[in-house]
């Protein structure tokens, strides 16, 4: 385990004097470069490695392939072969894939040559088995065949040396492999970033306990912390408070204490019983950001005790959308990794809307036989809606006139996770 970074500074959410609704992308450009990773880095065997953070390039150790090999069965020869046909005698012995043939093929002579197996000394050329007829000593084949058919180079696909992956990226499983191949057993990594969630609202009721009328179970933390894990960072439950100042700050500092971020929600607007704001007003440094985004409140962000708090609304639609446009790309850069851009398609729309200029919308979305379906009810509260949706349109800035057929961005959920 090496050095863990500094912490973010305590002004890192400030904004500039005089703005008031700013744009989505000058939000999120602010919060690119206010954001720096803040976890150590350690190493990890490749089977530890998936779905984890690089804290540096990796390398290839060695080239891939190895050695010039054939990409086929068949018959290895010298040399470019003219039209016609050919027979050549075959040497006894053959070239097989991890047992490579020690002697040399004469000019003019042809071995027996497996997929994978290394060339051996005199051999630069294969015939496919499919083309050839054969007896016990010779092989008889028509030409043309260019030098070099059917082989691959040394190092073709990976040059020993050259970077294989570059740091900030997450590992996938393709990556294991080419880790593996160009001789890696373990990466540098990052230490998971630990993310704290938090609900708060004296309506909460944990899951499983009777609710009287007026109260609601709680349905953030759990879409949170499923959330979370599918970004690969580490999820703490700080459970639930009610909107009461003094347990609310017990909490945030029991919480900042081990955690790197913490999410939370409720309570995040500038009415009567929205303690976190005011909390973190008084203590927290706690910056408004007024991002001209629906759905949304304005962003609560602060510093508790070193610990990064994003405040985010308390409705689970716009909670959702804030940590997906928001908070994730911000939490990705404090985990190591690069700024992400979640990747859309544009597609026809199955729908019509009409939208007023200002801020930017994110409508629950789906794609059926490459159309985008929105949900039924653009309803802050409609939780089933998230739920039935796989995606989300995003409408931009501006005023904007949709009819069926129209091209409409879409991004899949899974955009955001990976
Ligand atoms: P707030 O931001 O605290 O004003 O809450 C806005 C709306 O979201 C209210 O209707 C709350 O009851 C609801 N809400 C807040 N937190 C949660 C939660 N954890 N699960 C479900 N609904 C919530
Ligand atoms: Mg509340």
């Amino acid at each position: 385990m090496t050095l863990t970074p500094p912490p973010l500074r305590n002004d890192c959410f400030a904004l500039p004097t005089g703005v008031d609704w700013t744009p989505v992308d000058e939000a999120l450009a602010l919060l690119k470069t206010r954001m720096h990773p803040v976890t150590g880095e350690e190493t990890v065997p490749l089977d530890q490695a998936l779905g984890r953070v690089l804290s540096r390039d990796v390398l290839a150790l060695r080239s891939n392939p190895p050695l010039p090999n054939t990409a086929v069965d068949g018959y290895g020869f010298a040399g470019a072969v003219v039209e016609g046909s050919h027979v050549l005698p075959l040497i006894t012995g053959r070239a097989a894939a991890g047992l490579a043939f020690e002697g040399v093929v004469p000019r003019g002579h042809a071995i027996r040559i497996l997929t994978g197996a290394s060339l051996p000394k005199g051999v630069d050329t294969v015939i496919l088995q499919e083309d050839v007829t054969v007896d016990e000593t010779h092989v008889a084949f028509r030409g043309p065949l260019k030098q070099g058919a059917n082989t691959r180079k040394a190092g073709e696909d990976v040059q020993e040396g050259g970077c294989i992956l570059p740091e900030g990226r997450r590992v996938t499983p393709a990556d294991l492999a080419l880790a593996s191949a160009t001789g890696h057993a373990h990466l540098w990594v990052r230490r998971k970033l630990r993310v704290g969630v938090l609900s708060t609202g004296d309506e909460l009721v944990e899951p499983g306990q009777a609710a009287r009328p007026g109260q609601i179970y709680d349905a953030n933390r759990p879409m949170l912390l499923a959330l979370l894990q599918h970004m690969g960072f580490e999820s703490r439950d700080l459970g639930a408070v009610a909107d009461d100042r003094e347990m609310l700050r017990a909490r945030l500092t029991e919480g900042a204490a081990h955690t790197d971020v913490i999410l939370t929600s409720g309570g995040a607007s500038a009415g009567d019983e929205d303690h976190v704001s005011a909390l973190l007003r008084d203590t927290g440094a706690l910056q408004e950001w007024r991002i001209a985004l629906k759905p949304g409140r304005p962003l609560a962000l602060a510093m508790w005790e070193g610990t990064p708090v994003f405040g985010l609304p308390g409705n689970p639609v716009a909670a959702l959308v804030c940590t997906l446009i928001f908070a994730r790309p911000a939490m990705a850069v404090l985990s190591g990794a690069a700024w992400q851009v979640p990747q859309g398609m544009d597609l026809p729309a199955a729908f019509s809307k009409s939208k007023k200029p200002g801020r930017r919308e994110y409508l629950r979305a789906r794609v059926r036989d490459g159309q985008v379906e929105v949900f039924r009810s653009e309803g802050s509260g409609r939780i089933s809606g998230l739920s039935w949706a796989e995606g989300l349109v995003e409408l931009p800035d501006g005023a904007v006139q949709i009819s069926p057929g129209d091209l409409v961005r879409y991004i899949p959920y899974d955009s955001f996770y990976s």
